[in-house]
């Protein structure tokens, strides 16, 4: 007896009334790991990997995970192994693609607050190219490469002005952002940049927000970006790629976003249409190659009802799932075997975690028949959850396992106290 998929999750399914991740049950995988307890399929990133490397098709482009997204050392490899290259913002991160096997020619450099350090071992190491995103970290940049011997590949990061209809704390292309180059000084500083000697002018890039689910950002920041390119080329500077950042959304409740491959026909007519078909491109997905890979199963501790509101008290807090405290965000939230209490009648709860802050809730207004001992899976929580972690009220780090198929590999054991208090003295 297998019920229908999940809309979204196609490898997260029930099978006799248990959840599963791929052919793994997720009540097997918390018995023998505890929980909270993140599960990810690899087949649901391989999918999600393959819809852009349809779109992309015949086309000279490189597809680099951003890995903040999820940061896992595992799931870096799965996406190296496949090919692809890699979208870091810190020296941290740079060590773990490295150390997961990625070629440090497929690594962009992004952020806005790049340290020198930092420079220097992106420069160390052979980096494919740092996205610039200031007129002051150019001179910055320019001083270190000439300062070890190097010249510095780059692409400035421009902002496009366009409004990606998202959340404002995930929308980064407009001109009250902190990121980019203002689309009116993108000329000058290419120029400057391009006659500094330790700096070799390779690309430009863009990267307009977070959770997008509609096209049209998206294409009126490539005609931007195009006028932009067709302006800097005339003036003697020649882009050899372009490079389109991330932010293509998910589906977490109802939403509809484009399939990457039908978002990038879209956006390949419009680059053929303009003669840019045959450039290099890149992209920068983060949330969409890992977003509904994952789930994080909770055990329900205590039903707590009230005359306002019904509490349901999880194992599951907002140091593991940030991101309902940090964004309002939704997650859907089911339940690991369902019709686990057939005698707990169904009632409207706020599914909230132990931590000691009001804002630490994982969903509002949730309709679920459940009682203390059930579990309960929060879907779409592969990307920007493990990553944005944090020990929080001292408590552990969850465990990861990455499922392929009926085989399942704990990528990261729960945080012990030694963990925890690592790199701590006493008086
Ligand atoms: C966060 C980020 C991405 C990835 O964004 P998603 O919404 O996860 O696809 C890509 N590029 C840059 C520069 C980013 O900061």
């Amino acid at each position: 007896m297998s019920a229908p998929l999940l809309p979204g999750h196609p490898h997260i399914h029930y099978a006799n009334d248990q959840l599963h991740v791929e052919g793994c049950s997720l009540d097997a995988l918390s018995l023998s790991h505890g929980t909270p307890l993140f599960v990810y399929s690899k087949a649901s990133m391989l999918d999600a990997l393959a819809a852009y490397q349809r779109g992309f098709a015949g086309r000279n482009a490189r597809i680099c995970y951003a890995i903040k997204a999820n940061s896992s050392l595992a799931i870096l490899q799965v996406f190296a192994a496949a090919g692809c290259g890699f979208d870091i913002v810190s020296e941290g991160e740079l060590a773990r693609v490295l150390a997961a096997g990625a070629d440090a020619s497929k690594v962009i450099f992004s952020g806005v607050g790049k340290t020198r350090a930092e420079m220097a071992q992106a420069l160390r190491v052979g980096i494919g190219c740092f996205n610039v995103e200031s007129e002051a970290e150019i001179d910055v940049l320019n001083e270190v490469a000439l300062s070890t011997g190097t010249r510095a590949a780059i692409s400035i990061r421009v902002n496009p002005n366009v409004d990606p209809k998202t959340h404002p704390y995930i929308s980064t292309g407009l001109k009250g952002n902190k990121f980019g180059i203002a689309h009116e000084r993108t000329l000058v500083t290419y120029q400057r940049a391009a006659a500094l000697p330790g700096l070799q002018v390779v690309g430009i890039d863009c990267h307009i927000g977070s959770q997008i689910t509609q096209d049209t950002p998206y294409l009126d920041a490539m005609d931007r970006m195009l006028d932009l390119v067709e302006s800097i080329e005339a003036a003697g500077i020649p882009i050899h790629h372009i490079d389109f950042g991330g932010g293509l959304g998910i589906n977490y409740n109802g939403d509809t976003p484009p399939a990457a491959d039908a978002l990038w026909n879209k956006l390949l007519a419009k680059l053929d249409a303009r003669g840019f078909g045959q450039r290099q491109l890149m992209i920068e997905p983060g949330r969409s190659l890992v977003g509904n890979a994952g789930v994080c199963v909770t055990e329900v501790l205590y039903m707590k009802p009230g005359e306002q509101k019904n509490f349901c008290i999880v194992d599951a807090a907002m140091n593991d799932l940030p991101r309902p405290a940090m964004y309002q965000a939704f997650h859907t939230i089911v339940p690991v075997q369902q019709a686990a209490s057939p005698s707990a009648s169904s009632e409207v709860y706020d599914v909230v975690g132990p931590v000691c802050e009001s804002g630490d809730w994982i969903g509002h207004d949730r309709a679920l028949q459940v009682q203390a001992g059930d579990k309960l899976a929060v879907l779409s929580a592969g990307a920007y959850c493990m990553s944005m972690s944090s020990n929080y009220n001292s408590r552990p780090k969850a465990a990861e396992i990455l499922v392929d198929g009926t085989q399942s590999h704990l990528i990261r054991q729960r945080d012990s106290f030694a963990d925890q208090i690592r790199g701590e003295k006493l008086l």
